[in-house]
């Protein structure tokens, strides 16, 4: 996929991102403030904005996705606005000049992302966060890499839904659900069903 085809995927899981906000919400009421799906419908409105603006031009792959990253991270505010918005903006540093998104590259994206997630947040699988779905999805992403993109990403994006799905038997180490202790068991993430959205989206997109 060019720049022009990684915009249009990324516009439509933005759409689908913002229409996401009552299921995102109601998790986050669960066992977190509440305010996850407003945060990311925010966000996600904004880089809708951002992607229809004519003016809007990203030189690769790779500035794409560290534009996106940083309208995520000065458009959301909270928790998940620092951590999503660091996924995007380091991951699309990684991929600096590529010219084409293919399973590779998003590899690439995904496993420099999450490494940089882990720097700023702290977050190892198993502290029930969206790095369950992430790192779930970059390491499926390396088994994939040799695959077109569009018969990887269903893998990764099932990947990440399965490690959100996880988080449902861990103990919070992080926000609010950490004050919950066991009670948050049996409740999902609401950050890692977030990620795991993401990337079924763009998923969507290209099947
Ligand atoms: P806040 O917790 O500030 O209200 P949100 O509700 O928007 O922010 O986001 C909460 C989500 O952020 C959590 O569900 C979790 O997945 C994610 N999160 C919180 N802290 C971390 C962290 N240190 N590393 C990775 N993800 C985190
Ligand atoms: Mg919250
Ligand atoms: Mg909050």
């Amino acid at each position: 996929m060019n720049v022009a085809q990684t915009k249009a995927m990324m516009l439509y899981t933005a759409e689908k991102m913002v229409e996401s906000e009552p299921t995102l919400t109601a998790l986050d009421q669960v066992i977190g403030d509440g305010d996850h799906g407003i945060g990311m419908q925010r966000g996600f409105a904004a880089v809708m904005v951002q992607l229809q603006d004519p003016a809007f031009h990203a030189n690769d792959i790779g500035d794409f996705f560290t534009q996106v990253g940083t309208k995520l991270m000065t458009s959301m505010g909270g928790a998940s606005g620092a951590i999503f918005g660091t996924l995007f903006r380091a991951g699309g540093k990684s991929i600096t000049g590529e010219m084409t998104l293919n399973s590779n590259v998003l590899c690439k994206l995904l496993n420099d992302g999450w490494q940089a997630v882990y720097l700023r947040g702290n977050a190892k699988p198993g502290d029930k966060t969206m790095v369950d779905a992430l790192a779930a999805a970059a390491e499926t992403a390396q088994k994939t890499q040799d695959e077109p993109l569009k018969q990887a990403l269903p893998q990764i994006a099932k990947a990440a839904m399965d490690g959100a799905e996880q988080t449902k038997q861990m103990i919070a180490v992080f926000g609010r659900a950490k004050n919950l202790g066991e009670r948050a068991i049996g409740h999902v993430d609401p950050g890692s069903v977030s990620m795991a959205y993401i990337l079924q989206y763009m998923s969507d997109y290209l099947n």
